[in-house]
């Protein structure tokens, strides 16, 4: 279909096209190949193997001719690390992932993953190896088992049934009328977006990626749901790597790195207690927010 044929902007629908390529549903990706800005160049490496290292050197980037999107990043993940990307919109968040994943590619610096150059590797492959769970999570007209199964096309039932247990999902499947063989319309029809969240999450943790980019929900989900998805979250990203696009600070309060982006430069970074006590930027942000829970 016409949104698979190009590379998009909107963070939710690129990664829903993304997550057919954990899922290895190999023919959305062929569609998308075609018509795509960056190519594999010939001699491009599969990736096997990853532990989740991933490193960015002096990385900049931008969508258009002469302008500059992101500037000088550089950071350093080790295998099992959090890392939360937060500041305003625009700041550069989305296209970070979008480099990591090779949607595009940096016009300066590196990107490597296990110390490999992710130029060099075919984007597939590497995609192989991430996982997504988004605020607007890719649902198709399938049964919920078919949703969650697309996670890893060969999962049993079974495997399907103790994925959704860990993603706190199994519950609310079982009270619908055909449980698991309820079928997800377009619409959502009856389920909500926070349990949509659930499945999605529930897909990802039959993929196993060693590599999770979650971006948070800002939608309002009942404080229960809430709950449930905080939980499963914290299940799936044990022993991955993995990267926080932060709508709320209160979430990203636990991270190993907060990278604090601003006009697409790391204007400063470190855990929440530390910047917190640099009152700069982070500070200001964290204030601000409270204030506006609160108030
Ligand atoms: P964030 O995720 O922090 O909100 P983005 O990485 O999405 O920020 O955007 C950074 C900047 O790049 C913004 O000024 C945005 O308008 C611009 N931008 C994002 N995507 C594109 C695109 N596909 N083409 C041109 N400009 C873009």
């Amino acid at each position: 279909s016409r949104q698979f044929t190009r590379p998009l902007n909107d963070l939710s629908n690129q990664y829903n096209t993304l997550l057919s390529a954990v899922a290895g549903a190999e023919r959305v990706f062929e569609v998308l190949d075609e018509e795509e800005e960056t190519k594999d160049e010939e001699g491009n490496e599969e990736l096997a193997g990853v532990r989740g290292e991933i490193e960015f050197k002096e990385v900049s980037f931008s969508y258009e001719e002469g302008g500059n999107t992101v500037n000088h990043i550089s950071f350093h993940a080790s295998p099992g690390e959090t890392v939360a990307l937060v500041g305003p919109t625009g700041a550069g968040k989305t296209t970070i992932i979008n480099l990591l994943s090779r949607f595009y590619d940096a016009k300066r610096g590196s990107i490597l993953v296990d110390g490999r150059e992710i130029k060099g590797i075919k984007r597939e492959s590497l995609r192989e190896h991430m996982g997504f769970v988004l605020q607007d999570p890719f649902l198709f007209e399938g049964t919920i088992m078919e949703n969650i199964r697309f996670g890893r096309l060969d999962a049993s039932d079974d495997d399907v049934m103790k994925a959704a247990k860990e993603a706190n999902a199994h519950s609310f499947i079982t009270k619908l009328a055909n449980g698991y063989g309820t079928i997800v319309e377009q619409d959502g029809s009856g389920i909500s977006q926070g349990e949509k969240q659930l499945l999605s999450i529930a897909r990802a943790i039959l993929a196993n990626p060693v590599i999770l980019v979650l971006d948070e929900a800002t939608s309002s989900i009942d404080t229960i749901t809430e709950m449930k998805i905080q939980e499963a979250l914290h299940r799936l990203m044990i022993g991955k790597t993995s990267f926080i696009i932060a709508h709320r600070l209160n979430t990203v309060q636990k991270a190993d790195q907060i990278l604090v982006l601003k006009n697409g430069e790391i204007l400063e970074r470190g855990s929440h207690d530390d910047l917190l006590k640099q009152k700069g930027f982070y500070f200001e942000l964290y204030n601000s927010q409270l204030q506006r829970e609160i108030g």
